[in-house]
């Protein structure tokens, strides 16, 4: 089994330069960075942001989920979890459905509203990198190491490590660990989660395990009401954030 690769973020030593945003948007070729970086969000321009939460500064960006759900829905493997760890998309292969952002948990994949051919965007965790020894670009631009890069196992160690070492610190649990089954991007912080803006409600099972247990589960005739229901709810709540995510995306190309 290959070597799962990560990053981990420590947000008590973020001191919100920028330098994370503005090399991400170097190596990927994306629109110029703001000035005012800290008032910009996720696009198909964009594929990380720094948010300001009362002083302490938190990155948005793509989790890489152990067990990704916006490549579980994907109809045609558009989008893949690598054996490094890795979640990367194939934009030749994108048909534009966007299941996939309705189905991610953190809300990340960013869709191109003004192309006749649209494709999701995303962070690949600089995926050409990793695969080639390299870390990605924004930890290496990173001047503090608040964005550290390294083995899966070896950033679990070191926040576990950091918290143990400094319980006052830090809350004490590590973001990632076990939100919808883990992710190779793993967070520490001084406050709790929810006061980052971090969906902090999640399950620790895999959605995609879920949603299988839950099928296996019901008698196909009795759950399909309620799994109707359900996914209408769910679809509904998402239809309106990622109508949201539109509305800015508009206000971007203005
Ligand atoms: S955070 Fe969202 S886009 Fe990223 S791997 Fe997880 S489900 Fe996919
Ligand atoms: S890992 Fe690469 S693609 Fe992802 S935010 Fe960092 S620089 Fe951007
Ligand atoms: S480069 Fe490092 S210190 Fe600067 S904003 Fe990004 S994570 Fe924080």
């Amino acid at each position: 089994m290959a070597t799962q690769y990560g990053l981990l973020f420590d947000v008590t030593e973020c001191v919100g330069c920028g330098e994370c945003y503005t090399a991400c948007k170097v190596k990927n070729g994306l629109k110029e960075p703001k000035e005012d970086f800290l008032t910009d969000h996720l696009s198909q321009h964009t594929y990380t942001v720094l948010e300001d939460h009362d002083g302490n500064y938190i990155r948005r960006m793509c989790m890489h989920c152990a067990d990704p759900a916006c490549a579980s829905v994907c109809p045609i493997a558009a989008i893949v979890k690598t054996p490094e760890g890795p979640v990367v998309y194939d934009g030749d292969k994108c048909m534009g459905c966007r299941y996939c952002m309705q189905a991610c948990p953190h809300h990340i994949p960013r869709y191109e509203w003004h192309s006749n051919t649209p494709v999701i965007h995303k962070c690949t965790m600089c995926y050409d990198r990793v695969k080639n020894g390299e870390q990605t670009a924004c930890a290496e631009a990173c001047p503090t190491g608040a964005t550290l890069f390294g083995t899966l196992d070896e950033l679990k160690t070191e926040a576990k490590k950091r918290i143990a070492e400094n319980p006052d610190k830090y809350y004490p649990e590590v973001y990632g660990m076990t939100e919808a089954g883990g992710t190779n991007v793993l967070i520490l912080s001084p406050v709790s989660f929810d006061q980052l803006g971090l969906a902090s409600n999640l399950p620790k099972t895999a959605l995609p395990q879920l949603t299988q247990q839950a099928l296996d589960k019901i008698p196909a005739v009795v759950g399909a009401g309620s799994v109707f229901l359900t996914g209408m709810y769910w679809l509904t709540k998402r239809k309106n954030q990622i109508s949201k995510e539109k509305n800015h995306a508009e206000g971007d190309l203005k």
